[in-house]
């Protein structure tokens, strides 16, 4: 049994619910498969309709389920709010695709005869999501395999099963037929038992590294199958000496702290030249001193609780080990307690200076209200450090040279890159995902996010009435 709670009061029960078994995972993916079978045949306008209409749902829905975002995960009004909409805007755009092109027309080097692609569905394709936009990702998951016509079986966090379940019942109330989208609940385990079902043509997977290597590995050894993994993050913000220091402010406030560092892309290191260091650090510390920790019920709180208390414990460790390889805690570094939210996992935002790019809080991915500032002497040392690590995902430069913001486009090793803009904020219509070990190579949203859950057919139809041999004939 899972038993979902909520992080701000982890006395308070969202819901309870049973552990899919294998054997469970053995009907969903036998209710999906066979669901699929009808769907594949719905031209893809009209599975565009239902997707267009789940969209409709979700907007009449939209205060309830960002509620339930709030009480599952602990995100604030705006931002479970946002999380919502993501999904909404989702649909939107998915449902508009069933009508653009899913293939070319290619000229063939011989007479009468025409080439052309098209996209299949695979069939039955799992997808595993993490807690941390516990409605957005099922939805850049669910609408684009709905509409290259897939059967779906989805294996959201157990720390998010609730948002899941009430985001699969505003897919049913927009028409999904109800067998098409499964849904199994669990662990590691129910997840491992998903991925190696021999019917399953393709994974989808976000989450951290760690489990997306090991997701990776299971999906290969036991058959053929697309696999698109989209991971962690060690997001860095540039800070040029010409930055316009007000936006930097606000922007590494935004991208730090917001959804208390919880985001894929949350700002993590705040790579700053030396000139400019001081008076930055002091600005940010008296700022993020202000912010409200509080109940993310609250209209007026800044920053909600981390997801749970090994999170806590996790966050603690990395602030303890910069400490000790001789970084500075400028202001937050320690759990705090919240009136009215017992037990509530709250941490302080916290600011750590003097940090360099070879220590542990610089490299790996923290997922938490922590910001290390290190300081640089210049673009290329910022470039440098940028990249030093081995993930991908988001990056920003601040910066009013043109020349300089450009050069960085070019040289920043990640997946997305912000200019004057904070590392969080992407847009469903652009594709979204990561270099080095974030991902490998599939990008999630925008045009192409129907890729990993298509397989392109090429089709050659010959109206000569008699045989042409390619590379052969007319040569
Ligand atoms: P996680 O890796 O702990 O879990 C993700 C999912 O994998 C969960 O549903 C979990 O139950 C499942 N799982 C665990 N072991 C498994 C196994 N052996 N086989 C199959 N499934 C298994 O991640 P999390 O804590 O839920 O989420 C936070 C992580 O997700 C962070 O690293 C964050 O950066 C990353 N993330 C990445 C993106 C992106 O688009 N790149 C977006 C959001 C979050």
């Amino acid at each position: 049994m899972i038993t979902s709670v909520n992080p701000a009061r982890p006395a308070e029960i969202v819901g309870r619910y049973d552990v899919s078994d294998f054997d469970a995972v053995e009907v969903a993916v036998a209710n999906a498969a066979s669901a699929q079978r009808h769907w594949a045949r719905v031209p893809p306008p009209a599975r565009a309709e239902v997707i267009g209409r789940i969209g409709e749902v979700m907007r009449e829905r939209k205060a309830e389920l960002a509620r339930l975002v709030t009480i599952e995960v602990g995100k604030i009004g705006v931002e479970a709010g946002g999380d919502v909409q993501e999904a909404i805007d989702m649909a939107g755009f998915v449902a508009g695709q069933g009508r653009a092109s899913f293939g070319d027309v290619h000229p063939c080097e011989l007479p009468d005869k025409l080439g052309f692609t098209t996209r299949q569905p695979v069939g039955v394709v799992a997808l595993i999501t993490p807690w941390n936009f516990p409605v957005a990702i099922p939805s850049w998951k669910v609408f684009p395999a709905l509409l290259a016509g897939n059967g779906i079986v989805l294996k959201p966090s157990e720390l998010a099963p609730a948002c899941a379940d009430a985001f699969v019942a505003a897919c049913r109330a927009g028409g999904v037929p109800p067998e098409l989208v499964q849904v199994v609940h669990g662990h590691g385990d129910t997840g491992s038992a998903l991925c190696s079902h021999p019917v399953v043509r393709a994974v989808s997977f976000t989450g951290s590294v760690a489990t997306g290597r090991r997701v990776a590995m299971t999906a290969a050894e036991t058959g053929p199958r697309l696999v698109s993994l989209e991971l962690g993050g060690k997001n860095a913000m540039v800070v040029l000496a010409d930055a316009d220091l007000d936006l930097v402010l606000e922007g590494a406030l935004f991208g730090a702290f917001g959804t208390a560092g919880q985001r894929c892309t949350s700002t993590s290191r705040l790579i700053v030249d030396r000139a400019v260091a001081e008076t930055l650090i002091g600005a940010l510390v008296d700022r993020a001193a202000a912010l409200a920790i509080g109940d993310p019920l609250d209209d007026i709180t800044d920053v909600g609780p981390v997801i749970d208390a090994r999170a806590l414990e996790r966050i603690e460790g990395y602030v303890e080990a910069a400490v000790s390889q001789g970084a500075a805690v400028a202001c937050g570094g320690r759990a705090v307690t919240v009136d009215g939210c017992d037990g509530g996992t709250f941490f302080a935002p916290t600011i750590l200076a003097g940090v360099r790019a070879s220590h542990r809080v610089a490299r790996e991915e923290i997922f938490g209200p922590v910001l290390s500032v290190i300081e640089v002497d210049g673009f290329d040392e910022a470039i440098e450090v940028v990249n030093s690590v081995d993930v991908g995902l988001s990056a920003a430069i601040y910066t009013r040279d043109v020349n300089s913001a450009l050069r960085a486009v070019d040289l920043i090793d990640t997946g997305i890159v912000y200019v004057n803009a904070p590392t969080i904020g992407a847009e469903i219509h652009l594709p979204f995902g990561g270099t080095k070990h974030t991902g490998n190579g599939f990008r999630e949203a925008g045009r192409r996010g129907i890729e990993q859950f298509s397989e392109i057919k090429t089709v050659y139809v010959d109206y000569s009435g008699r045989l042409q041999r390619a590379q052969i004939d007319n040569r």
